[in-house]
């Protein structure tokens, strides 16, 4: 399987800044970059990780198995270039070829969470010929971030889960969905009945500012605020006053834009998407007129990656705007800044759309408020201070981990401590036997979803050394007696069919409106719809 860049392409190149391979040429810097109609992936190098889909600005780039009709013609274009054009300075990555040792043939591995960190290390264990995994979940519904923190209006990034769909129908996967670990079944109970426990859940908290006013009534975390708009079921009854004018969103990386997209854009377009009607029919009611991102730094440390910038001055509806003193010399000497910034710096001013004003060298000191949000007080590096009113203040400073019952945390970083995946005592650096971990909860929260690959690829790694070298007992029982015990304890339990169930109800009900899915936001609803049929 490849990835293939079609008619679209913008030359941008930030697909080859994540590609891991370095499948995709021209770069810059070779000689025809410049002149280049596009740029094309070697099918030969490409390893199908998924990054370079990600990370396209302009949604120009698709999965071999997902090519559209009129862009057939491209995957031929792309293999042709590399005829004349061969790769040679990086060399190929070898295939991965993992077997069990041939004394032991047979391991068992239960993983909780079934986000992207999960799915890939289920999908790299259950390639393994002997291998059973058990996919853990504590909703009805798998895929974690990209079903609940994936923007809405990213679609073709939400397609990753037509490739994580797959593993729901591999024989050796079985699917405990809307079953708590460590509520519902411990992590002993798991070890019991597997030789190993791979800890995928990620980071369920917020990094906090520490400012005075940040919990007045009106400030809300971003990972709560894309969870309501995605339909999770923890959010689907909050409600956020939309009724001011502006809303200050402090922080700009990739989920401070999004945030930004979603609350400034028509919400024509956002209710085409998957988006959770309960947010549609609030953002319809909407007065918000302008988003302002704000960064303590300059432009040239933005979070935020140069695909998504450029993506958001593709919006229908919505104006980029900048204040010219605290950009132009980034613009005028960075040349990823100017890329970004440049065409906001030079637009006109006000029009009719909404605008996303991107503010830079304000460091929030005080959330402001009688009872609820009512400005933020940010100081410039000068030490002045400026107020920004706002009826809405949007944390968007990143993710947090969250310390999980029974297994070692690093307070500091957010993290539970490991090397290379495998889980350790941070006192003492020893393993914790049969316990692993991959994705935000092991690295902390950065990266894409592609990252994930490489990142749980090098957990299940650990995990065959330690089997191969007989560090993992052989559980006390099977998986078909832990089904049992999950299932007298969680009569509510969703499994592959079950899930199959949901997606199709939600696909269904979806198409009528002309729509990817109309989600389901309630458990109540979603179990209903697991067993139906
Ligand atoms: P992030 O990329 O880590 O950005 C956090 C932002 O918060 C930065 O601007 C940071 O500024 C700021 N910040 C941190 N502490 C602050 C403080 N005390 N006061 C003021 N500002 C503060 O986090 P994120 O946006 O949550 O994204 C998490 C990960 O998910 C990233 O890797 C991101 O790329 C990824 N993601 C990707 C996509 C996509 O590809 N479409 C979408 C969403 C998320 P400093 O730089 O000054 O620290």
């Amino acid at each position: 399987m490849t990835f293939v860049i079609t008619q679209g392409c913008c030359d941008d190149a930030s697909c080859i800044a994540v590609c891991p391979v370095q499948c995709i040429r021209p770069r810059p810097g070779d000689p025809d970059f410049t002149t280049a109609e596009q740029l094309y992936i070697d099918p030969a190098t490409c390893i199908d990780c998924g990054a370079c889909m990600d990370e396209c600005p302009v949604s120009a780039i698709y999965s071999e198995w997902d090519l559209p009709e009129e862009f057939s013609d491209f995957l031929q274009i792309n293999a042709d270039y590399f005829a004349t054009n061969p790769i040679e300075e990086s060399s190929p990555a070898d295939p991965v070829r993992r077997t069990l040792p041939a004394d032991r043939p047979e391991l068992s591995v239960a993983i909780v969470g079934t986000g992207p960190a999960g799915c890939y290390a289920a999908a790299e264990l259950s390639d393994i010929k002997g291998v059973t995994v058990s996919l853990f979940d504590r909703l009805p519904t798998p895929f974690g971030l990209v079903r609940a923190g994936v923007a809405p209006d990213h679609a073709n990034t939400k397609q990753i889960t037509k490739r994580f769909n797959g593993l729901f129908s591999r024989p050796n996967v079985n699917a405990f969905l809307n079953v708590e670990v460590g509520q519902d079944v411990t992590i002993d109970e798991l070890l019991q009945h597997h030789h190993a426990v791979i800890w995928s859940a990620g980071a369920s908290d917020d990094r906090k500012l520490g400012i005075e006013g940040e919990s007045l009534a009106g400030s809300v975390s971003a990972r709560e605020f894309v969870a309501w708009y995605n339909g999770h079921p923890d959010f689907a009854d909050q409600e956020y006053d939309l009724s001011g004018k502006r809303v200050v969103v402090i922080g700009n990386g990739n989920v401070a834009l999004d945030v930004a997209r979603v609350l400034a854009q028509p919400v024509e377009a956002l209710a085409k998407t998957e988006a959770a009607d309960h947010a549609i029919d609030a953002l319809r009611e909407s007065s918000v007129e302008e988003v302002v991102v704000t960064a303590r730094r300059g432009p040239e440390f933005a979070a935020y990656t140069t695909g998504e910038m450029i993506g958001l001055h593709h919006v229908d509806g919505v104006r980029v705007a900048v204040v010219e003193d605290e950009v132009a010399s980034a613009v005028r000497d960075v040349p990823r800044v100017a890329k970004v910034l440049g065409p906001a710096l030079e637009a006109a001013g006000a029009g009719e759309e909404r605008s996303v004003t991107f503010r830079f060298g304000l460091t929030p000191s005080k959330i402001n408020g009688n009872g609820a949000v009512q400005s933020v007080t940010f100081q410039h590096a000068d030490g002045s201070l400026e107020e920004i009113e706002a009826g809405l203040v949007v944390r968007a400073i990143g993710y947090r981990g969250q310390e999980v019952e029974g297994l070692p945390f690093d307070e500091q970083a957010g993290v539970i401590p490991n090397v290379a995946g495998s889980v350790c005592d941070p006192e003492t650096g020893e393993s914790v036997a049969g316990i692993y971990c991959s994705g935000w909860i092991k690295r902390g929260a950065t990266g894409i979803i592609g990252t994930n690959k490489a990142d749980s690829a090098e957990t299940v790694d650990s995990l065959l050394r330690d089997f191969g070298a007989g560090r993992l007992p052989t559980p006390e029982y099977d998986v078909a007696h832990l089904a049992t015990l999950v299932l007298d304890r969680c009569p509510d339990l969703v499994d592959a069919e079950g899930w199959q169930r949901i997606d199709q109800a939600e696909r269904k009900a979806g198409r009528r409106a002309r729509r990817p899915r109309a989600k389901l936001v309630t458990v109540d609803e979603l179990l209903a719809a697991s067993r139906a049929g």
